[in-house]
């Protein structure tokens, strides 16, 4: 039943589809077909108790439902308050045939080809959009620094602890459509199953780098194990894109001189925590990211979770529009005119 509501709205809204008669004629009908029926049993009944029960007298009564177009030809006086109850049963059965004349209109109505193509029509061109601002980014895609306008803001968004095809795909297509771009820093081990993807980021423009291989606390470990943990990484996201990360981000943010002076590459930490891995919910993560960010700002936010592809998808058209351009790491540092050293840690820029 919920389904046929549903179907009943999808039909009125994307086809135009005048929803009242299709709804009002049949109970309507049927109210009225009952009214009359009402009074034609009325008739019966009174005729029937004349007191004057001649057999002529209740063959007119029979007649006289019979004219009235009741469909009961033969229904003589004395069974006119049993004909009354059995209208009352009739324009019951009446609504129910009405009501289901509505839902066969409508049904109809969702079948009709001119329907089925306005939907089509509709997907086809929201995928069109899409596919055409995919096909954008990845033209651009050659240069990783794109032109960009320095004296508006930039903030750089950025995703930790993927690649997660299911949330990276839709990241990046929101992006693309409002021409923004954000950097995934990812766990090695994690590559090689969401490859598909990771070979898009680097087609499209985004920036790929690097977490770790196993997503290990490097202030845990030994010198030889962070670079091992590092070099991993690299050698795996270049083996499956050709191209090298330059930007790390540490596991937990943890660090300590070993750390630093073992990474070898710069690392990038952040300065606005969405905690949208603890809250799972996105508009905790939009609220900690909007009206609050300002120019040269590095967002945390993590890409296991459909949750904040669902807060990307609402905060990337909000940023845009309040005047922000979407930036990766690298293009930031570029702008903004920031070296980055290995070693040498950045929560935001400059
Ligand atoms: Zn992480």
């Amino acid at each position: 039943m919920r389904k046929i509501v549903k179907t009943i709205l999808m039909a009125g809204v994307l086809t135009g589809l005048t929803l009242q008669p299709v709804y009002g004629a049949g109970p309507l009908s049927g109210a009225a077909g009952a009214g009359s029926r009402m009074q034609a049993a009325t008739r019966v009944i009174r005729m029937g108790g004349d007191g004057d029960s001649t057999g002529t007298q209740t063959a007119d009564a029979g007649q006289a439902t019979a004219q009235d177009g009741t469909g009961s030809p033969g229904a003589g006086g004395s069974q006119g308050p049993a004909q009354g109850a059995g209208d009352i049963t009739d324009a019951v059965a009446w609504a129910d045939q009405a009501a289901q004349t509505a839902a066969a209109a409508v049904e109809q109505a969702v079948a009709d080809p001119s329907f089925q193509e306005g939907m089509a029509q509709a997907a086809a061109e929201q995928a069109e959009a899409l596919a055409a601002a995919n096909a954008a980014a990845q033209a651009a895609a050659a240069g990783t620094i794109r032109q960009l306008d320095p004296t508006k803001p930039m903030i750089a968004l950025t995703y930790d602890d993927g690649p997660q095809s299911s949330v990276g795909n839709r990241i990046m297509d929101v992006m693309n459509l409002y021409g923004g771009k954000c950097t995934f820093f990812m766990v090695g081990d994690r590559v090689p199953s969401h490859a598909a993807e990771v070979i898009r980021m680097v087609n499209e423009g985004f920036e790929v780098a690097n977490h770790t291989q196993n997503h290990k606390y490097l202030n845990r470990i030994g010198a030889a194990e962070i670079r091992s943990q590092v070099e991993a990484c690299n050698n795996t996201i270049q083996s499956v894109t050709g191209v090298r990360p330059t930007l790390m981000r540490l596991p937990g943010g943890n660090k300590n001189a070993t750390v630093l002076a073992n990474v070898g590459m710069p690392v990038i930490l952040w300065n606005v925590d969405t905690l949208d891995w603890k809250t799972r919910n996105a508009q905790s993560t939009i609220s900690s990211v909007l009206g609050k960010v300002k120019d040269g700002d590095i967002i945390l936010m993590h890409e296991l979770y459909s949750a904040t592809a669902d807060a990307t998808e609402r905060l990337v058209p909000a940023l845009v529009s309040q005047g922000f351009q979407l930036v990766t790491v690298s293009e930031l540092a570029h702008y903004k005119g920031v070296q980055l050293n290995p070693g040498q840690i950045y929560n935001r820029l400059p």
